[in-house]
């Protein structure tokens, strides 16, 4: 696969199959079996008992609130939630573990058969979620900047985790990274977990495989771990099909394997192979009752939910008629959500809000690497701003700087609009004044547009807004400039 072209060509003809396992930690206050904080950055063991760093003897105690955000969270992504589930051992041996066993679930999870439907191309596209299990989190090694030592911390031994599992169904980078964020944006409406993936607090493991297309069977899958964000989900997944339908190409087979995605290096690593793969040896928890959960205590938390993604974005559809891209891209975070309807009920066009939104300022969102809670931009000053362009005080064109600089300053487009004088010229005499002088100035065009070549029309409204600063009202001087040209 070394030609380009044929690259392409070749690329085209596998499918692929991707399936992903996200981990959420539960935003309890304090961990899974013991009453130890969960917060993030304390001082290395500042946050440990005897229960989480696994002394003998010690018995877990389940954290209620952390079964009943599962429930939430299962209840949202639409799974069946299991009357009777249990926890299990899964036993290993790693520093960052000192039990030597993380209580998990095993055949028996919390919850099952669910769903999340993503938005790609235009149509929903639904993804299975296999299971949504709990279990505890383990320890974290350190190795950077200790010399020939590590060391361990043991602060978050014992957070609770969800693992939630999709089945084969995502179909592109594309989707994965997508399916990820719709997941974030439901967690977050919840409440359930803060989606914080830099912080660790939202992480996940990608399977994928590659296969001709028409193929029944999937291919050989691998495993690749260590992604925490969405641009390292697409770009991990974009590597590792190249490089599985490279192997198949030349003729090799894919090893079934953990592959570790290295950002630095922008490529996947082998890290083990299924033949060194690790027998768990799970038993159910002796120590922990099995968790019964009544169809009174699932009713209430249904109850509870607020209106999910899903059923926003349908809202934002019939309520305001936005097409179905637009009511998703605005709906995935609740507070760009909450956001877009103060501005609308500020008396904008909903249309229009979108549009400022989805563009410009999502831009800058991107640009400067915030989130739309970090800016001191009201919605209610979006409205004024588009007020004014109805209005004809500013024009379209105009309105651009003055966005631009209401969201770097928090002032109100009327100031900004008076302190830089951009106020539209819509004295019809003094765009005429504009137009005259120009004219004057063009009498080759003039000519040429008169012989048909009407397509100049461009040329002078371009000149008479280099002239007015981009300030000449455009329904005004367009139609000075038709009568002036049309004699
Ligand atoms: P394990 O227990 O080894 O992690 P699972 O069967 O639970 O394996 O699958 C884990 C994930 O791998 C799931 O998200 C599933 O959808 C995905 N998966 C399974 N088979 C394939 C495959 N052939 N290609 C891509 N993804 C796969
Ligand atoms: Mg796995
Ligand atoms: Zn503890």
């Amino acid at each position: 696969m070394k030609n380009g072209v044929d690259a392409s060509a070749i690329m085209k003809k596998y499918e692929v199959v991707i399936g992903l396992e996200v981990h959420a930690q539960l935003l309890t206050d304090t961990k899974i079996f013991c009453r130890c904080s969960t917060k993030f950055g304390a001082e290395p063991n500042t946050q440990t008992c005897q229960v989480c760093i696994g002394m003998p003897g010690v018995l877990p105690v389940m954290n209620r609130k952390a079964i009943e955000y599962a429930i939430r969270t299962g209840l949202a992504m639409n799974c069946s939630i299991a009357p009777y589930s249990r926890f299990a051992r899964k036993n290993y041996f790693y520093p960052d573990l000192p039990k030597n066993y993380q209580i998990s679930q095993y055949e028996l999870p919390l919850c099952e058969h669910g769903l999340v439907e993503i938005i790609i191309d235009n149509e929903v596209k639904r993804i299975g979620i296999t299971r949504i299990h709990m279990e505890e989190d383990a320890g974290k090694n350190i190795h950077e900047g200790k010399g020939d030592h590590s060391f361990v911390d043991l602060n978050r031994t014992g957070v609770p985790l969800m693992e939630i599992v999709s089945e084969p169904d995502l179909r592109s980078p594309r989707e994965a990274a997508e399916y990820m964020k719709k997941l974030r944006g439901i967690l977050r409406y919840l409440g359930v977990c803060d989606g914080n993936m830099e912080q660790g607090s939202l992480r996940c493991d990608a399977n994928i495989s590659v296969r001709p297309f028409g193929q029944k069977e999937f291919g050989t899958r691998t495993e690749l771990k260590n992604i925490n964000s969405f641009k390292f989900v697409e770009k991990a997944l974009e590597y590792e099909i190249k490089r599985q339908i490279s192997v198949i190409e030349d003729g090799g087979k894919i090893i079934q394997e953990t592959r570790l995605w290295d950002s630095a290096a922008g490529v996947t690593l082998s890290m083990r192979s299924k033949e060194e793969a690790h027998d768990y040896r799970y038993f159910p928890e002796p120590d922990l009752a099995p968790v019964v959960v009544g169809q009174d205590w699932i009713a209430e938390i249904k109850k509870s939910l607020p209106e999910l993604p899903d059923e926003k974005r349908n809202r934002f559809m019939t309520q305001y008629g936005l097409p179905d891209h637009d009511a998703e891209l605005l709906t995935v975070e609740r507070a760009v959500a909450d956001w877009f309807e103060l501005a609308v009920q500020a008396g904008s066009q909903p249309k229009a809000v979108a549009n400022w939104m989805m563009g410009d300022l999502m831009r800058m969102l991107n640009e400067d690497n915030k989130s739309i809670e970090d800016v001191t931009l009201k919605p209610d000053q979006m409205a004024g701003m588009l007020k004014m362009i109805d209005e004809g005080t500013i024009s379209g064109k105009i309105a651009k700087t003055v966005f631009e600089a209401m969201y770097r300053t928090g002032k109100n487009a009327e100031d900004i609009v008076k302190e830089q004088g951009l106020v539209q010229i819509s004295d019809t005499s003094e765009i005429e004044k504009a137009v005259d002088d120009i004219l004057a100035k063009s009498p080759g065009e003039i000519e040429r547009f008169r012989a048909g070549d009407e397509k100049l029309i461009g040329f002078f409204v371009g000149q008479v807004m280099k002239a007015t600063k981009g300030k000449a009202n455009p329904k005004i001087l367009n139609d000075l400039l038709i009568k002036k040209l049309r004699v």
